[in-house]
């Protein structure tokens, strides 16, 4: 590297209970970054592993101090916020994330400078032919996109895609906007001015299983979707002025039967049936505006999106060398 402080690359590698991928990856990083012919830094963000991971990064900081930064967080914080963490500290031009099972061969990331050296400022990646991942979540990922690009101005093909190469102006607005519950790849679109993608590899996780249950999908899917679009609530509006204006008419309709015909005696379980469906549409909206309101609190409150435990690197101005 030619100079530590301001290499051309960084990369950023969120790492989980990562214990058996941890050599595999860093020796294929190494390797293709120092072919690369470029300077380069690797920011592994250790997010309060309980395995060894820890010890295992250790090794590879010991051997290459010059390339390795490790940031320890006290415990977990998650994915996204492991990201940022690697974000506020990056020193080169150009940022690459990947994620450390390996899904994403590090072998591709020439593609990735290739597009950045074209004059894009982001580049993101789709996974090119059958995605290595269990069924429902291909098919997860598949409608999240659909309903992504209707109801958001966001047009990129595969959101879960985090195999990404970032300029430092990305980087810094993402940085500065302070979004506690950050969509990375949505917000680096929203700050670009020349985005572009590239296809991927895409292979199945080395060793592990994957950290995401059901759960903590659908938590991104609501981040994102009350993150990046009021068009949910607005539908909820227009939904509203339909439903008012067919109730009108179907009292008008039952006055008028009542007055010609008499009272109505029958139909007691129909109009248990609409009751109950207005129920379940008022109580979906009072989950959405809750989702918007809860996402305002967490604004509020400004916690810590992460905390930093330690950071092992070479000395630094401003950070000291931890061990
Ligand atoms: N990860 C993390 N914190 C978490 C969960 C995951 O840093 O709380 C990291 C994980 O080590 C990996 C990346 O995020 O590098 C993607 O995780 P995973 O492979 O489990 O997600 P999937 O590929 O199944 O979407
Ligand atoms: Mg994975």
């Amino acid at each position: 590297m030619s100079e530590l402080n301001t290499p051309d690359i960084s990369v950023v590698v969120p790492v989980y209970n990562e214990e058996p991928n941890i050599d595999e990856l860093c020796s294929r990083l190494v390797k293709v970054l120092e072919t690369a012919k470029r300077s380069f830094e690797i920011i592994v963000v250790n997010d309060g592993s309980k395995d060894h991971s820890m010890q295992k990064l250790f090794e590879w900081y010991h051997r290459y101090p010059n390339y390795f930064r490790i940031l320890e967080f006290n415990c977990n914080f998650g994915h996204h916020n492991a990201i940022l963490a690697g974000f506020e500290h990056v020193r080169g031009d150009i940022t690459i994330t990947l994620d450390a099972d390996l899904q994403n061969p590090p072998e591709e990331i020439p593609k990735l400078l290739e597009k950045m050296d074209e004059g894009y400022d982001y580049v993101g990646s789709y996974r090119l032919g059958k995605r290595q991942d269990v069924c429902w979540r291909c098919w997860a990922s598949k409608f999240n996109n659909k309903i992504r690009a209707r109801i958001t101005d966001i047009q990129m093909s595969d959101q879960g895609c985090m195999f990404r190469a970032y300029r430092r102006s990305i980087i810094d607005a993402i940085v500065r906007c302070g979004d506690y519950t950050a969509f990375i790849p949505a917000l680096a679109y929203k700050f670009s001015s020349r985005y572009t993608e590239v296809g991927m590899r895409h292979a199945p996780r080395f060793r592990g299983e994957s950290k995401y249950g059901l759960y903590y999908l659908l938590r991104t899917h609501f981040d994102w979707m009350t993150g990046f679009s009021l068009v949910p609530l607005q539908l909820f509006t227009l939904f509203g002025f339909a439903l008012s204006g067919f109730s009108f008419l179907l009292v008008l309709y039952i006055l008028g039967r009542r007055l010609c015909i008499g009272p109505e005696a029958e139909g007691l379980f129909t109009l248990f049936a609409i009751l109950f469906f207005m129920l379940s549409v008022v109580i979906v909206g009072i989950g959405l505006i809750g989702e918007y309101v809860g996402r305002t609190y967490q604004i509020i409150q400004k916690r810590p999106r992460y905390i930093l435990k330690n950071i092992y690197q070479q000395s630094d101005d401003d950070v000291v060398l931890k061990r």
